[in-house]
């Protein structure tokens, strides 16, 4: 297969050009480095099954002439991390809605595969845990910011189905809930990168808002593992699914955890979200996927567990690459 990864220099995308490459596939990257990086790529750089473009997917000829290339598109692209969507809201409507029109709309032409990156976040407010693909979507305010991501990644997933439904485009989406792993950067405000960086430097361990919440964190392996199944599955097409892990821990006992396990004598402090965002900040109180469709379609079973993915964590931090 010919694979295009748009955002494939980021931190799940790089992941997966490389299981793709490993399985002899031919991967073919774009990526704007806005969030990407192109040390994400230094094992793929050099490998004749690997292709890669630093360029936006808003260069439509050169989008389309990628496309016209490769069989099955996996649109990674986007503006992703809360403080980025807080602190650039412009942008982040902007790139995920607009990418995704123009990749639905090239894709359409050839009628290739695509695979939609979509969120957790999508659920929103809503409370009833575990969510499952077909629970409500609650959005808070315009007025506050943090849901346009929601409200952003939420159109993209209602084009795409558009575009199966009315044009027999083929597309899946996936909802990522807290991915995590080596490659993904502190510096968009992701809790457990941050926390490592923060006790491996000796600096405040920061908890937002009351360390109540909780997130279900997922290893980007296991994600991999299922991206990389979706083209052999036509039961796929025109379905949405969660992609995570069911396990649940609150952002006090992270920090907790993580301090524990690099042995840092760095404190833990609470901050007010007004202070750590704007004022008004909404968090959303717990979120845990409901795998029982994804578990079906390819016998999904998360592999990588909170202590393992935070030692790896740990281990890439170390390295100083972040
Ligand atoms: N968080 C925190 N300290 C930080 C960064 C994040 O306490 O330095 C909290 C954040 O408020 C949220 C949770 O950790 O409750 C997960 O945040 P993240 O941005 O990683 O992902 P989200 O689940 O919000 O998309």
């Amino acid at each position: 297969m010919r694979v295009l990864i748009t955002g494939g220099m980021g931190f799940i995308g790089s992941h997966l050009a490389e299981a793709f490459v490993a399985e002899g596939h031919e991967v073919y990257a774009i990526d704007d480095l806005s969030t990407g990086s192109i040390d994400n790529i230094d094992r793929l750089k050099g490998n004749p099954k690997f292709h890669y473009t630093v360029d936006t997917i808003e260069n439509e000829p050169l989008l389309a002439e990628l496309i016209d290339r490769c069989d099955i598109v996996y649109h990674l692209a986007a503006a992703v991390g809360v403080r980025l969507i807080v602190e650039e809201p412009v942008r982040t409507i902007e790139t995920n809605v607009h990418g995704t029109e123009v990749v639905l709309k090239h894709a359409n032409k050839k009628k290739k595969m695509v695979v939609i990156a979509s969120t957790s976040e999508v659920y929103g407010k809503n409370t009833a845990v575990p969510f499952r693909e077909d629970a409500d979507l609650v959005m808070g305010a315009t007025v506050k910011h943090r849901w346009a991501y929601a409200c952003s990644k939420a159109i993209d997933e209602f084009l795409a189905l558009a575009y199966w439904k009315e044009r027999k485009l083929p597309v899946t989406i996936v909802r990522f809930f807290n991915t995590v792993g080596p490659r993904q950067a502190s510096r968009y405000g992701m809790v457990l990168p941050t926390f490592v960086r923060q006790a491996l430097s000796g600096a405040p361990i920061t908890v937002f808002g009351p360390g109540t919440q909780s997130r279900s964190f997922t290893y980007v392996s296991d994600v991999i593992g299922v991206l990389t199944k979706l083209p052999n599955e036509p039961k796929a097409i025109g379905e949405v699914f969660n992609i995570g892990n069911s396990n649940e821990i609150t952002i006090q006992a992270l920090a907790e955890k993580v301090k524990q396990m690099t042995g840092s004598q760095s404190p833990i402090v609470n901050i007010p979200y007004e202070d750590a965002f704007d004022s008004g900040f909404e968090d959303m109180p717990r979120r845990v996927p409901d795998l029982t469709k994804i578990n079906a379609l390819v016998g999904y079973e998360p592999k990588v567990q909170l202590e393992e993915m935070i030692t790896r964590v740990i281990e890439y931090s170390r390295l100083g690459k972040d």
